[in-house]
């Protein structure tokens, strides 16, 4: 990828994008309006009726598209389009043969970054907490408002593209910091700061997900590797030491924002 001029492009900018959803929902009533709420909106939907049925359609797309995302079709229908990618999935939490929880954190541990909006009846802080560290991007409770489901999946689907745009950026910035990528250097408030290449990806990896929820234990699995033998202090620490290089004040930091009870988020 050469490219002499970085490029970057602002979240709020880019336009919502019409893309492939599969709903996983053993509720047929629930299961049929949000389908075809969401394809009055345009998008194409695929649905299933249990976590087995969802896992064979992942299975499907990833062999189709072996480089990370996933791709192709129709759980009902035979794959209509082929090279087309699934760009979000709607997962209700208490399913037949393999529920919510277990289907997201498979999906992660697969290494797909598809972005997961996990459906609900329980609205306890315990389930959202379990959700959101399995990997899910967004939690909605039933019962929910067709236009709400129909914004946040919106919101889902524009963060994905702009992190695709960011991937094949040269240039990740966040207000006064810029991230240089193929320099691997960074500046925070026009200064050059050091950092370790552990800092830089863990910076990197941040960025990449703006206000995405980082739990130490999937930090751990993407700068480590998943073979690393170590408890998620480590993460704790770098965290640390990143804070008193581009904070402010690193004890009451901006950017490195501890969710309790969670993990880290950037922003
Ligand atoms: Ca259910």
């Amino acid at each position: 990828m050469l490219s002499t001029k970085p490029t970057v492009r602002q979240f709020e900018q880019l336009p919502t994008t019409m893309g492939q959803i599969l709903v996983v929902e053993d509720e047929e009533n629930i299961r049929e309006t949000i389908a075809t709420a969401l394809q009055n909106q345009g998008y194409r939907v695929m649905t299933a009726a249990d976590g087995q049925t969802a896992l064979d359609v992942i299975q499907l797309f990833k062999s189709r598209c072996p480089k990370g995302g996933l791709s192709p079709s129709d759980s009902k229908q035979r794959p209509s389009h082929p090279t087309s990618s699934l760009d979000l999935i709607i997962l209700d939490l208490m399913l037949p043969s393999i529920n919510g929880i277990d289907l997201c954190r498979f999906i992660r541990r697969e290494g797909s970054t598809v972005p997961v909006l996990m459906l609900s009846a329980k609205d306890t802080e315990a389930d959202r907490v379990v959700g959101l560290e399995v990997g899910a991007d967004d939690y909605l409770t039933k019962p929910f408002g067709m236009r709400e489901l129909i914004a946040r999946c919106r919101a889902l689907l524009r963060r994905q593209l702009f992190n695709q745009e960011t991937q094949h950026s040269t240039l990740l910035t966040c207000r006064e910091i810029c991230l240089h990528l193929e320099e691997c250097r960074v500046t925070v408030r026009d200064q050059e700061v050091n950092l370790s290449p552990k800092e830089f990806r863990i910076l990197e990896l941040f960025m990449s997900y703006p206000r995405r929820v980082w739990p130490r234990e999937q930090i751990l699995e993407k700068i480590w590797g998943p073979d690393y033998i170590g408890d998620s202090k480590t993460v704790d620490v770098h965290i640390r030491w990143l804070r008193e290089k581009i904070e402010l004040d690193p004890s009451n930091p901006d950017y490195l924002v501890t969710i309790r009870g969670f993990g880290y988020r950037f922003g």
